[in-house]
Protein backbone atom coordinates (compact mmCIF):
# COMPACT_ATOMS: atom_id res chain seq x y z
CA UNK A 1 0.00 0.00 0.00
CA UNK A 2 1.61 3.57 -0.40
CA UNK A 3 2.44 5.62 1.80
CA UNK A 4 0.97 9.02 2.12
CA UNK A 5 2.84 11.92 3.83
CA UNK A 6 1.36 15.14 5.28
CA UNK A 7 3.60 17.50 3.68
CA UNK A 8 3.65 21.01 5.76
CA UNK A 9 5.61 23.64 3.44
CA UNK A 10 5.58 26.15 6.33
CA UNK A 11 6.86 29.62 6.73
CA UNK A 12 10.20 31.66 5.80
CA UNK A 13 12.92 29.33 3.82
CA UNK A 14 10.48 26.55 4.61
CA UNK A 15 8.91 26.06 0.96
CA UNK A 16 12.48 26.07 -0.69
CA UNK A 17 13.84 23.59 1.56
CA UNK A 18 10.48 21.36 1.41
CA UNK A 19 11.17 21.86 -2.89
CA UNK A 20 14.30 20.50 -2.38
CA UNK A 21 14.06 17.46 -0.10
CA UNK A 22 10.44 16.47 -2.25
CA UNK A 23 13.23 16.73 -5.37
CA UNK A 24 15.41 14.72 -3.76
CA UNK A 25 12.45 11.92 -2.67
CA UNK A 26 11.28 11.69 -5.50
CA UNK A 27 14.79 11.05 -7.21
CA UNK A 28 14.72 8.00 -4.77
CA UNK A 29 11.30 7.17 -6.42
CA UNK A 30 10.39 6.07 -3.04
CA UNK A 31 6.77 5.43 -4.68
CA UNK A 32 5.31 8.00 -1.35
CA UNK A 33 2.30 10.32 -2.21
CA UNK A 34 1.95 13.31 -0.37
CA UNK A 35 -1.02 15.41 0.86
CA UNK A 36 -0.10 19.08 1.23
CA UNK A 37 -1.58 20.88 4.82
CA UNK A 38 -0.97 24.34 5.64
CA UNK A 39 0.21 25.72 9.18
CA UNK A 40 1.83 28.67 10.35
CA UNK A 41 1.93 32.57 9.07
CA UNK A 42 0.36 30.72 5.54
CA UNK A 43 -2.18 28.98 7.26
CA UNK A 44 -3.64 32.29 8.42
CA UNK A 45 -3.87 34.03 5.67
CA UNK A 46 -5.40 31.34 3.83
CA UNK A 47 -7.87 30.38 6.50
CA UNK A 48 -7.50 32.84 9.63
CA UNK A 49 -5.93 29.80 11.82
CA UNK A 50 -1.95 29.07 12.17
CA UNK A 51 -3.08 25.27 13.02
CA UNK A 52 -6.32 24.37 11.22
CA UNK A 53 -8.33 21.63 11.67
CA UNK A 54 -7.74 19.90 8.41
CA UNK A 55 -3.95 20.20 8.98
CA UNK A 56 -4.79 17.96 11.94
CA UNK A 57 -7.23 15.59 10.62
CA UNK A 58 -4.19 15.27 7.92
CA UNK A 59 -1.99 14.03 9.98
CA UNK A 60 -4.53 11.86 12.11
CA UNK A 61 -5.25 10.41 8.64
CA UNK A 62 -1.46 9.44 7.88
CA UNK A 63 0.47 8.96 11.15
CA UNK A 64 3.38 10.97 9.62
CA UNK A 65 3.78 14.53 8.53
CA UNK A 66 6.85 15.97 6.94
CA UNK A 67 7.37 19.72 8.36
CA UNK A 68 9.19 22.53 7.22
CA UNK A 69 9.98 25.35 9.99
CA UNK A 70 6.83 27.46 10.91
CA UNK A 71 7.16 30.96 12.57
CA UNK A 72 4.59 31.34 15.19
CA UNK A 73 3.85 35.21 15.28
CA UNK A 74 5.54 37.30 18.02
CA UNK A 75 2.61 39.16 20.90
CA UNK A 76 -0.96 38.93 19.60
CA UNK A 77 -1.87 35.81 22.28
CA UNK A 78 0.12 33.37 19.79
CA UNK A 79 1.30 29.92 21.34
CA UNK A 80 3.99 27.93 19.71
CA UNK A 81 2.14 26.19 16.66
CA UNK A 82 5.02 23.11 17.41
CA UNK A 83 4.42 23.50 20.31
CA UNK A 84 0.64 22.76 19.98
CA UNK A 85 1.18 19.83 17.70
CA UNK A 86 3.33 18.34 19.72
CA UNK A 87 0.48 18.28 22.44
CA UNK A 88 -2.35 17.87 19.97
CA UNK A 89 -0.76 14.42 18.87
CA UNK A 90 1.03 13.58 22.20
CA UNK A 91 4.45 13.54 20.72
CA UNK A 92 6.53 13.04 23.50
CA UNK A 93 10.23 11.64 22.19
CA UNK A 94 11.82 14.40 20.64
CA UNK A 95 14.92 12.92 18.64
CA UNK A 96 17.74 14.75 17.43
CA UNK A 97 20.93 13.23 16.23
CA UNK A 98 24.03 15.35 15.75
CA UNK A 99 26.99 13.61 13.29
CA UNK A 100 29.88 15.04 11.95
CA UNK A 101 29.95 15.80 8.09
CA UNK A 102 32.89 16.21 5.85
CA UNK A 103 33.22 20.05 4.69
CA UNK A 104 31.03 21.90 7.25
CA UNK A 105 32.87 25.11 9.18
CA UNK A 106 32.60 23.21 12.39
CA UNK A 107 34.72 22.40 15.57
CA UNK A 108 34.20 18.32 14.73
CA UNK A 109 34.01 17.24 10.96
CA UNK A 110 34.67 13.39 12.92
CA UNK A 111 34.04 12.01 15.38
CA UNK A 112 30.45 12.92 17.07
CA UNK A 113 27.54 10.94 16.69
CA UNK A 114 25.35 11.67 18.98
CA UNK A 115 21.69 11.33 19.53
CA UNK A 116 19.63 13.76 21.59
CA UNK A 117 16.49 12.19 23.20
CA UNK A 118 14.32 15.03 24.57
CA UNK A 119 11.18 14.46 26.36
CA UNK A 120 8.92 16.93 24.30
CA UNK A 121 5.97 16.89 26.36
CA UNK A 122 6.26 18.47 30.41
CA UNK A 123 8.99 20.32 32.26
CA UNK A 124 10.13 24.06 32.44
CA UNK A 125 9.49 24.29 28.83
CA UNK A 126 6.25 24.03 28.88
CA UNK A 127 5.49 27.98 30.20
CA UNK A 128 2.28 26.68 32.57
CA UNK A 129 1.58 28.72 35.24
CA UNK A 130 3.49 31.85 33.93
CA UNK A 131 2.90 35.04 36.11
CA UNK A 132 4.48 37.98 36.59
CA UNK A 133 3.65 40.75 39.31
CA UNK A 134 1.86 43.77 38.22
CA UNK A 135 4.97 45.86 38.78
CA UNK A 136 7.33 43.53 37.23
CA UNK A 137 9.32 42.79 40.67
CA UNK A 138 8.71 38.83 40.30
CA UNK A 139 7.76 36.15 38.08
CA UNK A 140 6.73 32.94 38.33
CA UNK A 141 5.93 29.21 36.31
CA UNK A 142 5.69 26.14 37.13
CA UNK A 143 7.75 23.60 36.08
CA UNK A 144 5.84 19.80 36.44
CA UNK A 145 7.52 16.57 35.58
CA UNK A 146 5.92 12.84 35.98
CA UNK A 147 7.20 9.39 36.86
CA UNK A 148 5.06 8.48 33.48
CA UNK A 149 6.45 10.95 31.10
CA UNK A 150 10.12 10.22 33.12
CA UNK A 151 9.87 6.50 32.60
CA UNK A 152 8.69 6.78 29.15
CA UNK A 153 11.36 8.97 27.71
CA UNK A 154 13.97 7.02 29.14
CA UNK A 155 12.56 3.86 27.91
CA UNK A 156 12.09 4.99 24.47
CA UNK A 157 15.98 6.00 24.67
CA UNK A 158 17.01 2.36 25.52
CA UNK A 159 14.67 0.73 23.17
CA UNK A 160 16.22 3.50 20.82
CA UNK A 161 19.91 1.82 21.60
CA UNK A 162 19.03 -1.71 21.17
CA UNK A 163 17.00 -1.25 17.93
CA UNK A 164 19.92 1.33 16.41
CA UNK A 165 22.91 -0.99 18.26
CA UNK A 166 23.95 1.58 19.99
CA UNK A 167 26.26 1.09 23.48
CA UNK A 168 25.45 3.67 25.91
CA UNK A 169 22.55 6.26 27.50
CA UNK A 170 23.79 9.40 29.45
CA UNK A 171 21.20 10.38 31.31
CA UNK A 172 20.88 14.20 31.98
CA UNK A 173 19.67 15.76 34.97
CA UNK A 174 20.49 18.27 37.54
CA UNK A 175 18.48 16.41 40.75
CA UNK A 176 21.09 17.87 42.81
CA UNK A 177 19.43 21.14 43.20
CA UNK A 178 16.37 20.79 41.23
CA UNK A 179 15.31 17.94 43.57
CA UNK A 180 11.58 17.44 42.98
CA UNK A 181 11.41 17.53 39.24
CA UNK A 182 14.72 16.68 38.11
CA UNK A 183 14.95 14.25 40.73
CA UNK A 184 11.54 12.04 40.06
CA UNK A 185 13.54 12.20 36.09
CA UNK A 186 16.46 10.73 37.81
CA UNK A 187 14.78 8.26 39.96
CA UNK A 188 13.08 6.93 37.16
CA UNK A 189 15.83 6.70 34.56
CA UNK A 190 18.03 4.65 37.48
CA UNK A 191 14.60 2.24 38.13
CA UNK A 192 14.28 1.89 33.97
CA UNK A 193 17.57 1.15 33.39
CA UNK A 194 17.86 -1.79 35.30
CA UNK A 195 15.50 -3.76 32.31
CA UNK A 196 18.38 -3.11 29.91
CA UNK A 197 21.68 -4.79 31.22
CA UNK A 198 23.19 -4.66 27.73
CA UNK A 199 23.24 -0.90 27.78
CA UNK A 200 25.56 0.80 29.64
CA UNK A 201 24.40 3.89 31.34
CA UNK A 202 25.95 6.74 33.40
CA UNK A 203 24.13 9.92 34.84
CA UNK A 204 25.68 13.89 34.22
CA UNK A 205 24.79 17.00 35.59
CA UNK A 206 23.72 18.88 32.84
CA UNK A 207 26.26 21.39 33.00
CA UNK A 208 29.04 19.32 33.31
CA UNK A 209 27.38 17.54 30.34
CA UNK A 210 27.66 21.00 28.69
CA UNK A 211 31.35 21.26 29.45
CA UNK A 212 31.96 17.59 28.64
CA UNK A 213 30.25 17.93 25.05
CA UNK A 214 32.91 20.87 24.08
CA UNK A 215 35.71 19.09 25.33
CA UNK A 216 35.36 15.76 24.31
CA UNK A 217 31.83 14.84 22.46
CA UNK A 218 33.16 11.40 21.39
CA UNK A 219 31.99 9.74 24.81
CA UNK A 220 28.70 10.08 24.15
CA UNK A 221 26.35 8.00 22.56
CA UNK A 222 22.65 8.48 23.29
CA UNK A 223 21.29 11.73 25.58
CA UNK A 224 17.85 11.47 27.78
CA UNK A 225 16.80 14.31 29.44
CA UNK A 226 13.90 16.56 30.08
CA UNK A 227 12.48 19.12 28.02
CA UNK A 228 14.37 21.99 28.49
CA UNK A 229 18.08 20.49 28.66
CA UNK A 230 17.45 18.78 25.95
CA UNK A 231 16.10 22.04 23.94
CA UNK A 232 19.63 23.50 25.12
CA UNK A 233 21.83 20.52 24.29
CA UNK A 234 20.57 19.43 21.37
CA UNK A 235 21.46 23.35 19.84
CA UNK A 236 24.76 22.99 21.36
CA UNK A 237 25.69 19.78 19.78
CA UNK A 238 24.30 21.36 16.47
CA UNK A 239 26.79 23.84 17.12
CA UNK A 240 29.65 20.82 17.66
CA UNK A 241 28.94 19.52 13.91
CA UNK A 242 28.17 22.87 12.12
CA UNK A 243 25.13 24.67 13.01
CA UNK A 244 21.37 24.18 12.42
CA UNK A 245 21.65 23.74 9.12
CA UNK A 246 22.84 20.29 9.60
CA UNK A 247 20.26 18.69 12.12
CA UNK A 248 17.33 17.21 12.00
CA UNK A 249 14.72 16.66 14.67
CA UNK A 250 11.77 13.64 15.09
CA UNK A 251 9.05 14.20 16.94
CA UNK A 252 7.35 10.81 17.97
CA UNK A 253 4.14 10.01 19.46
CA UNK A 254 2.35 6.58 20.01
CA UNK A 255 -0.47 7.44 16.76
CA UNK A 256 1.58 9.54 15.29
CA UNK A 257 5.40 11.08 14.09
CA UNK A 258 6.26 14.65 13.00
CA UNK A 259 9.85 14.68 11.00
CA UNK A 260 11.51 18.57 10.27
CA UNK A 261 14.81 20.43 10.63
CA UNK A 262 15.64 21.57 14.10
CA UNK A 263 16.03 25.69 13.09
CA UNK A 264 13.51 28.13 12.41
CA UNK A 265 12.61 29.68 9.39
CA UNK A 266 15.71 31.96 8.83
CA UNK A 267 13.67 34.98 7.62
CA UNK A 268 17.25 36.55 7.25
CA UNK A 269 17.66 34.26 4.16
CA UNK A 270 13.86 33.91 3.00
CA UNK A 271 13.06 34.06 -0.55
CA UNK A 272 16.81 34.16 -1.22
CA UNK A 273 17.43 30.23 -2.41
CA UNK A 274 20.44 29.68 -0.19
CA UNK A 275 19.05 28.19 2.54
CA UNK A 276 21.00 24.38 3.36
CA UNK A 277 18.57 22.05 2.95
CA UNK A 278 20.10 19.28 5.01
CA UNK A 279 18.54 19.21 7.91
CA UNK A 280 15.07 18.69 5.95
CA UNK A 281 16.83 15.55 3.93
CA UNK A 282 17.89 14.63 7.14
CA UNK A 283 14.69 14.65 8.53
CA UNK A 284 13.45 12.75 5.58
CA UNK A 285 15.59 10.21 6.14
CA UNK A 286 14.56 9.98 10.06
CA UNK A 287 11.02 9.77 8.67
CA UNK A 288 12.33 6.61 6.00
CA UNK A 289 13.55 4.97 9.16
CA UNK A 290 10.23 5.20 11.06
CA UNK A 291 8.43 3.70 7.68
CA UNK A 292 10.21 1.09 7.17
CA UNK A 293 12.40 2.10 5.04
CA UNK A 294 15.77 2.09 6.71
CA UNK A 295 18.10 0.67 3.87
CA UNK A 296 16.67 3.92 1.18
CA UNK A 297 17.26 6.19 4.64
CA UNK A 298 20.85 5.07 4.81
CA UNK A 299 21.25 5.70 0.53
CA UNK A 300 20.17 8.99 1.72
CA UNK A 301 22.27 10.21 4.14
CA UNK A 302 25.42 8.67 2.15
CA UNK A 303 24.47 10.63 -0.49
CA UNK A 304 24.32 13.82 1.42
CA UNK A 305 28.00 12.77 2.96
CA UNK A 306 29.55 12.14 -0.36
CA UNK A 307 27.69 15.46 -1.74
CA UNK A 308 29.40 17.25 1.34
CA UNK A 309 32.93 15.23 0.77
CA UNK A 310 32.80 16.29 -3.15
CA UNK A 311 31.81 20.19 -2.19
CA UNK A 312 29.52 19.86 -4.78
CA UNK A 313 26.96 22.99 -5.06
CA UNK A 314 27.24 23.46 -0.58
CA UNK A 315 25.35 26.38 0.21
CA UNK A 316 26.78 29.64 1.75
CA UNK A 317 26.50 28.40 5.32
CA UNK A 318 28.79 25.81 4.58
CA UNK A 319 31.00 27.94 2.87
CA UNK A 320 30.36 26.86 -0.78
CA UNK A 321 28.21 29.36 -3.41
CA UNK A 322 25.29 27.00 -4.12
CA UNK A 323 21.72 27.00 -3.66
CA UNK A 324 19.27 25.20 -2.36
CA UNK A 325 18.36 23.57 -5.34
CA UNK A 326 21.40 23.37 -7.01
CA UNK A 327 22.90 21.63 -3.32
CA UNK A 328 19.51 19.14 -3.79
CA UNK A 329 20.09 18.20 -7.59
CA UNK A 330 23.98 17.76 -6.47
CA UNK A 331 22.72 14.96 -3.87
CA UNK A 332 19.48 13.86 -6.03
CA UNK A 333 22.43 12.61 -8.47
CA UNK A 334 24.31 10.19 -5.86
CA UNK A 335 20.85 8.79 -4.98
CA UNK A 336 19.91 5.69 -5.68
CA UNK A 337 16.72 5.27 -7.55
P1 LIG B 1 16.35 30.39 12.80
O1 LIG B 1 16.77 28.98 13.04
O2 LIG B 1 15.27 30.61 11.82
O3 LIG B 1 17.63 31.23 12.29
C1 LIG B 1 18.82 31.36 13.08
C2 LIG B 1 20.02 31.66 12.14
O4 LIG B 1 20.36 30.44 11.44
C3 LIG B 1 19.70 32.68 11.06
O5 LIG B 1 20.83 33.47 10.80
C4 LIG B 1 19.38 31.84 9.84
O6 LIG B 1 19.64 32.48 8.60
C5 LIG B 1 20.28 30.62 10.04
N1 LIG B 1 19.68 29.41 9.45
C6 LIG B 1 18.61 28.72 9.95
N2 LIG B 1 18.32 27.69 9.13
C7 LIG B 1 19.22 27.73 8.12
C8 LIG B 1 19.43 26.94 6.96
N3 LIG B 1 18.67 25.86 6.67
N4 LIG B 1 20.44 27.27 6.12
C9 LIG B 1 21.23 28.32 6.38
N5 LIG B 1 21.09 29.12 7.46
C10 LIG B 1 20.09 28.83 8.31
O7 LIG B 1 16.00 31.03 14.20
P2 LIG B 1 15.24 32.40 14.57
O8 LIG B 1 15.70 33.48 13.65
O9 LIG B 1 15.43 32.53 16.03
O10 LIG B 1 13.69 32.09 14.31
C11 LIG B 1 12.97 32.54 13.17
C12 LIG B 1 11.53 32.04 13.24
O11 LIG B 1 11.51 30.60 13.20
C13 LIG B 1 10.77 32.42 14.51
O12 LIG B 1 9.47 32.81 14.13
C14 LIG B 1 10.69 31.14 15.32
O13 LIG B 1 9.52 31.07 16.10
C15 LIG B 1 10.65 30.10 14.22
N6 LIG B 1 11.14 28.77 14.62
C16 LIG B 1 10.48 27.70 14.15
C17 LIG B 1 10.94 26.42 14.43
C18 LIG B 1 10.19 25.23 13.88
O14 LIG B 1 9.19 25.42 13.20
N7 LIG B 1 10.62 24.02 14.15
C19 LIG B 1 12.11 26.24 15.18
C20 LIG B 1 12.80 27.37 15.63
C21 LIG B 1 12.31 28.65 15.34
Amino acid sequence: MTQTITVIRGDGIGPEIMDATLHVLDAMKLGLAYEEADAGLVALEKHGDLLPQATLDSISRNKVALKSPLTTPVGGGFSSINVQLRRHFDLYANVRPATSFPNTRSRFTEGVDIITVRENTEGAYTAEGQETAPDGSWAVSITRNTRKGSERIVRYAFDLARSTGRKKVTVVHKANILKSTSGIFLNAARDVAKEYPDIECNEMIVDNCCMQLVMRPEQFDIIVTTNLFGDIISDLCAGLIGGLGLIPGANIGKDAAIFEAVHGSAPDIAGKGVANPCALLLGAAQMLDHIGMADRATQLRAAIVATLEAKDSLTPDLGGTGTTMSFAKAIAGRVAA
